[in-house]
């Protein structure tokens, strides 16, 4: 399971992602009706889950599914389980998937599920009842034509498993309805390590874009989950060097480079998953508080919303930021890292590429053909830089940052379409 981080951010997912959204409309000067239109989801689904535990009681889980925007595809997203999950917290995660399909031009729309719960404290068995009692209350607004749901934080691809056999207990065997599940059930090759491949890919652009070389990079990366890992894993593949990782028991710090197969090694040993108790010469421990001020030149927030915030920005030494994560940095800090010259990759862009290879198993399983890795890694490329060089030019265009750059590009595609459909 991906590392949880429980203490709730002081800025909401919402505040920010209204705060980015409200930036880029004024650039492109979208009027107030067009900004309530696009901004308001089309529905949202509320649904209590009870569970009856293994120690005899029975408990309610608060589960939600948000539908935000349908106009350019199927709702596209994925199921959280983390103790934070709250509507608010669910309807801007969906808003952001509508952006991101938007701008990574993938034929969805956007987005979210989530149930409050900390899957850490759930037994295996727990964790499958309370997911297809979720599902058995949320599959009618589902459908590989209607919404798609994905892994996300606190869930994976066995929990997409079990949504396939309970889906399809009521609608018929229909792989199309999730993405992000187990190969042999259909499965993409690629598509667990696609998130932070992409999140690889931005960062090696947005290095070359700064003048910096690979070899001279030192990233550090703050969340150890499926995300973080494989950008670290990858990045170091590269000949970057990783100095820094963190997840929910806190960082270790080397100067001169962590051995990342061997943490996750030692992470994959260990009972709790994390990355608590590894030692290794040469590496120090972290605090939370700390961590994103470690001597680093590329910092990765790989974890949750308002991970950069008022209180550590300051401390920031990086000069390259790639959210791994969704809405990690607040709009405060963005400002005063703008102000400051950092370049920061926003969400939007740099974790899109876990939903292009979702894109990908989907097509996969309407083909009933399964594609090879090599060729979902090199699409999965092609996809991202174009986003990426899309992204650069609107930036240039209107002179502002990649993050608002990123807003502009996903908006017109969607106001055209919305447009073309002739809503209004
Ligand atoms: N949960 C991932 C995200 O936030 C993946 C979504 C998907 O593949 O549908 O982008």
């Amino acid at each position: 399971m991906p590392s949880i981080v429980q203490e709730r951010p002081k800025v909401s997912a919402y505040e920010i992602a209204t705060a980015n959204f409200q930036r880029a409309a004024d650039v492109v000067g979208l009027d107030d009706q067009w900004r309530t239109l696009i901004r308001r989801p089309f529905r949202e689904m509320k649904v209590e889950v009870p569970l009856h535990m293994e120690d005899g009681t029975l408990r309610t889980f608060t589960g939600y599914r948000i539908q935000h925007n349908g106009a350019r595809g199927p709702f596209k997203g994925g199921i959280r389980f983390s103790p934070l999950v709250d509507a608010d917290e669910v309807r801007a995660l969906a808003e952001m998937m509508t952006y991101k399909t938007a701008l990574v031009n993938v034929p969805f729309g956007g987005g979210k599920g989530g149930i409050n719960v900390d899957p850490r404290e759930l037994t295996t068995k727990e964790l499958e009842q309370l997911t297809r009692r979720y599902i058995s209350r949320i599959h009618l607004i589902l459908g590989p034509n209607r919404d798609v749901p994905a892994p996300d934080l606190g869930s994976n691809a066995q929990v997409m498993a079990w949504i396939v056999d309970q889906y399809g207990r009521q609608h018929g065997h229909s792989p199309a309805v999730v993405t992000g599940k187990p190969l042999a059930l259909g499965g993409s090759p690629g598509r667990e390590a696609a998130t932070g491949r992409g999140v690889m890919i931005c960062a090696l652009e947005g290095a070359k874009d700064l003048g910096m070389e690979i070899k001279d990079l030192r990233v550090a990366v703050q969340g150890f989950g499926n995300v973080g890992m494989w950008a670290a894993k990858l990045l170091n593949e590269q000949g970057a060097k990783v100095v820094a990782v963190s997840d929910v028991s806190g960082g270790l710090f080397n100067g001169d480079g962590l051995d990342i197969e061997d943490i996750c090694t030692y992470k994959d040993a260990q009972d709790h998953h994390t990355i608590e108790g590894y030692s290794a010469p040469g590496a120090e421990r972290v605090s939370h508080a700390d961590f994103m001020g470690v001597d680093c030149n590329v910092l990765i927030p790989a974890a949750i919303e308002s991970a950069i915030n008022e209180d550590n920005v300051d401390s920031v030494k990086a000069k390259l930021i790639v959210e791994g994560a969704n809405l990690p940095v607040t709009p405060e800090a963005d400002r005063r890292l703008n102000e400051r010259g950092v370049l920061v990759l926003p969400d939007l862009l740099a974790n899109a590429g876990g939903v292009t290879v979702s894109y990908f198993e989907w097509s996969q399983n309407f083909q009933q053909y399964r594609w090879e890795e090599d060729d979902v890694n090199s699409r999965l490329e092609t996809i991202m830089l174009r986003a990426y060089r899309a992204v650069r030019d609107r930036a240039q265009h209107y002179n502002v940052t990649m993050r608002e750059g990123a807003f502009v590009v996903a908006v017109e595609r969607v106001v055209e379409v919305e447009k073309l459909r002739g809503k209004l």
